[in-house]
């Protein structure tokens, strides 16, 4: 068992939970409760509610998973002995079409060591009886961890730069880079593989959306005013890399 497992040996009644309780937090992530025994599920339901979170309840492993696929939740805690799909069998599922944060809700030993050793893609477990409190940090740590990935803001930090492909915008050390569109478009593939060496062709390729006008020189052009436009945003040295006769590489 790994060091800093809080294990309280009984259920608190609903007084000692609220006792326990912070106050509510605008916290709006949708959290997904998958458990068959209505009092823990109460328990949990409550705990989980009173510090903001939306709750949903399933008793059942086929319910979860066509719930979570009709409004994905933001964080799925998963019983293992369920009476139709077991725990296990309910995350591989999930598993198969979301990247949900799952954290497992264990009765036994036997099932923490296979939480742990098998590659489910379990990101927590928490031991049955559990503190609610106990229970509630650590959903919200998870959540907390997940959230770059989750909730997706648009920017990707690739080493100093961040890249929002979509809005095409480029920041290196959290300066937005002022780029044209083939600039932009440039950089975006020399990002794409960090160390990769692109021709001009390839490059060219990647950049331009027809090749009419093209000439190595246009690449060699737009490679010029971008790292211009680097050196001002304070990149020393150069991150973009001539390769003489092959092409240009971003430093990785
Ligand atoms: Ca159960």
């Amino acid at each position: 068992m790994p060091v800093g497992l809080v294990v309280v040996r009984c259920l608190p009644t609903p007084a000692m939970l609220r006792a326990m309780s912070t106050p509510a937090t605008p916290a709006s992530a949708r959290i997904l409760v998958v458990e068959d025994e209505s009092a823990i599920a109460d328990t949990v339901l409550y705990a989980l509610r009173s510090e903001g979170y939306a709750v949903e309840h399933c008793a059942l492993g086929r319910e979860a998973l066509t719930r979570h696929r009709q409004a994905p939740a933001d964080l799925v805690l998963l019983d293992i002995g369920l009476p139709d799909l077991d725990g296990f069998e309910v995350c591989r599922s999930l598993r198969s079409f979301s990247a949900v944060p799952v954290v497992f809700l264990t009765a036994r030993n036997d099932e923490i060591d296979r939480v742990l050793g098998l590659e489910l893609g379990a990101d927590d477990y928490v031991a049955k009886p559990f503190s609610p409190r106990e229970l509630v940090a650590r959903v919200r740590a998870r959540l907390r961890r997940h959230r770059p990935a989750e909730v997706d803001t648009g920017w990707r930090e690739q080493g100093e730069f961040a890249i929002d492909r979509e809005g095409c915008r480029i920041r290196y050390r959290d300066r937005l880079l002022p780029l044209t569109r083939y600039e932009y478009s440039l950089l975006a593939a020399l990002l794409q593989r960090p160390g990769a060496i692109f021709s001009r062709a390839q490059l060219m390729d990647r950049a331009w959306d027809s090749d009419a006008d093209s000439a190595d020189r246009t690449v060699d052009t737009h490679i010029k005013t971008l790292r211009s436009k680097l050196r001002a945003a304070g990149a020393e040295p150069d991150p973009i890399r001539t390769h003489r006769g092959l092409g240009y590489a971003l430093e990785p």
